[in-house]
């Protein structure tokens, strides 16, 4: 029988254990990540949705399965519908299904569970697993749906899209700054950043460098690179809303749409 996950490039998905409770998916340059616990274990972000992608997770554990999703962007949530029901901000359960055209839509349409529930995590919302625990942050400024996810047992930090090592797709600084000091405050509870895109296992002070760019955003200050290319985003695209120009401090680089219609 054909493997899903296998296309005419090879496999879709690869794992790799990167703590001792803590695996991360990779598919091309996103990323998604498995905590487990001796009770039930999580997963963050369900990509598009591609291949038998429960069926991956399935090879990584055997407990029960929460599925969380750190904003309601198809890119994170197009795999949903392979389980019943999936956990996010009420923002998120408004866009989660919302498939980014019709081939994804039939894709989504193809799971078991296309019309899957959706349950609502709080900003403070405690998550045990068994021996190992987490906590649910309230950010938002890319989605104002985000969540970011804190791992309190493996002290690592899930940013999802509102800080990532490639570029972070904003309209509202305002909003993108309190995120990212809200993050901040905490910062004594975690080694380093798990986020969606373009790399992962990030070093804590991503979090300065992108509290001094949005400062310098919201002063009109920052430094605007002569192209928005970058990090498989191209100039001019006509992707999320269009378009935008980039801009760059030390580690932290934002492509800006607060002129564009998002
Ligand atoms: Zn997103």
């Amino acid at each position: 029988m054909k493997n899903p996950n296998v296309d005419e490039h090879g496999y879709i998905y690869g794992k790799f254990q990167t703590g001792e409770k803590t695996w991360t998916i990779m598919n091309g340059k996103q990323f998604t990540y498995v905590l487990t616990g001796d009770e039930k274990s999580v997963l963050i972000d369900t990509f598009y949705g591609y291949g038998d992608f429960r069926a991956f997770v399935e090879t990584i554990t055997d407990k029960p399965l929460m599925v969380i999703n750190t904003h309601g962007h198809f890119d994170h949530t197009g795999g949903n519908s392979f389980w019943p029901k999936c956990w996010m901000s009420e923002f998120a359960t408004h866009e989660c299904k919302r498939a980014f055209g019709p081939e994804l839509k039939a894709i989504m349409d193809s799971h078991a569970y296309p019309d899957y529930e959706c349950g609502v995590l709080s900003d403070g919302d405690v998550i045990e697993l068994g021996n190992h625990t987490l906590e649910i942050i309230k950010i938002g400024a890319h989605s104002d749906g985000s969540i970011a996810i804190l791992d309190k047992t493996e002290r690592i930090l899930y940013t999802g899209d509102e800080l990532e090592a490639g570029q972070v797709l904003c309209g509202n600084f305002e909003k993108h700054l309190a995120s990212m000091l809200k993050l901040k405050e905490r910062e004594a509870e975690f080694d380093y950043i798990n986020s969606a895109h373009n790399g992962t296992h990030l070093v804590k002070s991503y979090i300065d460098d992108f509290i001094k760019l949005d400062r310098d955003m919201i002063a009109g200050t920052a430094e605007k690179l002569e192209s928005a290319a970058g990090f498989g985003w191209s100039d001019g695209a006509e992707g999320f809303g269009g378009g935008g120009d980039r801009y760059r401090y030390g580690k932290a680089e934002v492509i800006d749409f607060s002129k564009k219609k998002l």
